[in-house]
């Protein structure tokens, strides 16, 4: 996922529900010579995870058949789940995570004999264990189901909030723990399926997963899907919309409505050489094709990593290429998270650090070092902001979190993005970029497809890279990097030369050049931000009008530019962009850059009755992913 989004500290504390499963089992592991199973380094049992019912070392799916329809018109998804189980155990339930379905009816074995099932208790968060029957021989199990009004997964969009504005559209967030509002399912990071599909949508429709897709709409309304890789329930994604398809290169293409089709091909034209920058750095991409779903403004985050068919925010279509770093990211996801997986949601960094981490290097081979240092500051600065607002004590500041009786959405903050992508850096520098690279790809091929988690990772680290060098162990640091709250101290800092003349130039604004004489020519994106963020706090009308006339933020069709400076003119009153800041929260439901504006227009009582006031025109458009967020910060 892509999103450094700022902390959400109001939501803690909306926690609560205590321990749901079996108690920890080992993760010790000592042997990770990459010649043996996942079984034999004992990965076959997942991790236990606080945040799913089911057990899976008791009964676990392996497949998937998914065979549901699309009703537009109740906003209902509704259908079969059958699942291949193995029935470890041999004993007489398996079971299930959903949450606000309304399970119709189970059958067991192919020949669809009915079984009793039962709903357990609603836990906040987690929803309901659904318990069914089984035998101790029983391999295949079909849930009959609907979705209801309360699956926070999908988003249900009107023509109104389409780009073509003629037909509706869907979409599915299921990352971190949604997958089971809209398919029963063993909802956790640690345990794989396979998974085919059969999906009716309206015929003027067209359906889309993170599957093998079809790269053209039919007269029928009925897809067919299938994905060979095993992979987490997260991972599980849908979209249906009127949509077409345009290749990039070979192997890539892009999937967007008709309206945005051609402003997204021209910005993503270098994805095809991202792949090849990625594959170089990490070996081979192991899921087939890569291509993109450019989604409506409404989507809450920069960018899903669903596999196969990364879904991905039109606010990064800033017409000159400048934000395609998100892209970068997506795709490294294709080796940190989807490839090998962090095992619970504790584990987050895993994910998010790695690929922060490898979506730098990618940029950096394709856009020079130059440019990636200028995304490494940036970085820095959002980590900074995260200890700032968590404090520098909080737990939630170290890289292995403790998520237990909160929602794992909490864990989703710039620590495990930026502090896990500065951890890496730290070791890169320690051990020489040759040597990490190496272990990097031992990594990946020692535990693609399946699921590791902070201890796994140290343990294959200390063996592969530490081999008992105290001295390295020392500089590497595992104990202040992963455990300890804040960031080391003798951290290094990034430091970018291109931001050094953004920053010339600043100063010579402050010391009272005029606007207009600045050198910014030839700017991208990331000087622009870099500028606008080191704007004071308090700032005059004539300040913020002689900047705009000279730069034209208030109209600039930069989102990151955009929201920056929103910040600014909310902060200083500058009422000359209210109707664009108007406009900027009805449209866009991108939660990185919905939270720091609401706040900043929550700072003050009159400031928060006009956010309040646009909130509820604009929220018909925002995911519950966003939605969620700031219901609770502007209640
Ligand atoms: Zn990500």
């Amino acid at each position: 996922m892509y999103t450094m989004t700022p902390y959400r500290k109001f939501l803690l504390g909306l926690g609560l529900a205590g321990s749901l499963q079996l108690g920890a089992c080992s993760t010790q592991t000592t042997t990770t010579d990459e010649t043996m199973t996942a079984e034999q380094q004992g990965m076959a049992q997942a991790p236990s995870d606080v945040h799913s019912f089911a057990k899976p070392a008791e009964a676990v799916a392996h497949h998937l058949d998914l065979d549901i329809a699309v009703n537009f018109d109740q906003k209902v998804i509704s259908g079969k789940a059958s699942y291949q189980i193995e029935n470890k155990a041999k004993g007489n339930e398996i079971i299930f995570d959903t949450r606000g379905l309304e399970i119709e009816q189970v059958y067991l074995g192919k020949e669809q004999t009915p079984t009793t099932f039962k709903l357990g208790d609603e836990k906040e968060f987690l929803g309901r264990p659904l318990i069914i029957a089984i035998q101790p021989e029983t391999d295949y199990v079909t849930i009959q189901y609907r979705t209801t009004a309360t699956a926070d997964a999908l988003q249900w969009l009107n023509p109104q909030q389409t780009a073509g504005k003629k037909h509706p559209f869907l979409f599915t967030q299921s990352q971190a723990i949604l997958a089971r509002t809209w398919i029963p399912i063993q909802d956790s990071p640690g345990i794989r399926i396979t998974y085919s599909a059969k999906v009716q949508v309206p015929k003027e429709l067209m359906a889309v997963m993170s599957a093998e897709n079809p790269q053209q709409k039919n007269n029928t309304g009925s897809y067919t899907f299938e994905m060979r890789q095993a992979i987490p329930s997260y991972l599980m994604a849908l979209s249906v919309g009127d949509m077409v398809f345009k290749p990039i290169g070979q192997q890539t293409g892009i999937y967007a409505e008709p309206a945005t089709i051609d402003a997204a091909v021209y910005e993503f034209a270098e994805m095809d050489k991202m792949l090849v920058a990625a594959e170089k750095l990490y070996g081979k991409y192991r899921w087939d094709r890569y291509d993109l779903l450019v989604l409506p403004p409404s989507f809450p985050f920069g960018g899903m990593e669903n596999p196969r068919l990364t879904f991905v925010t039109p606010t990064v279509l800033a017409k000159d290429r400048s934000l395609t770093s998100l892209i970068a990211h997506e795709l490294a996801h294709s080796w940190s998270g989807n490839l090998v997986t962090n095992g619970t949601w504790d584990d987050f960094w895993l994910n998010e650090g790695f690929t922060v981490y490898f979506e730098r290097r990618i940029m950096e081979e394709i856009y020079g070092k130059d440019y990636a240092d200028m995304l490494n500051v940036l970085g820095y600065q959002d980590l900074q902001h995260t200890l700032e607002d968590l404090g520098p004590n909080s737990d939630d500041t170290r890289l292995k979190l403790d998520l237990e009786g909160r929602d794992p959405d909490e864990g989703l903050t710039d620590i495990a993005y930026e502090k896990g992508n500065f951890f890496l850096q730290n070791i890169e520098r320690v051990v020489g970029r040759e040597r990490f690279d190496q272990f990097l790809n031992k990594y990946f091929q020692t535990f693609a497809f399946q699921s590791t988690n902070t201890d796994l990772f140290l343990d294959f680290l200390r063996k592969e890279l530490i081999q008992g060098d105290e001295k390295i162990a020392e500089q590497i640091n595992i104990e202040g990097w992963v455990y300890t709250p804040g960031l080391p101290e003798d951290h290094a800092k990034p430091t970018s030369k291109r931001f050094a003349q953004v920053e010339e130039s600043f100063k010579a604004w402050q010391s009272g050049k005029p606007a207009n004489q600045l050198q910014t020519k030839d700017w991208s994106s990331h000087e622009w931000l870099h500028f606008i963020r080191m704007l004071p706090e308090q700032m005059s009308q004539q300040q913020l009008a002689e900047l705009d006339k000279a730069f034209g933020f208030t109209n600039s069709g930069n989102s990151e530019v955009l929201a920056a400076w929103f910040i600014h003119t909310i902060r200083n009153n500058y009422t000359a962009a209210d109707q664009a800041l108007d406009n900027f929260l009805t449209n866009v439901g991108r939660r990185k850059f919905l939270v720091p504006i609401y706040k900043a227009l929550a700072a003050t009582p009159a400031g928060k009755k006009k956010a309040q006031e646009i909130y509820v025109r604009a929220k018909p458009n925002y995911h519950a992913v966003s939605t969620n967020t700031l219901d609770a910060m502007l209640k």
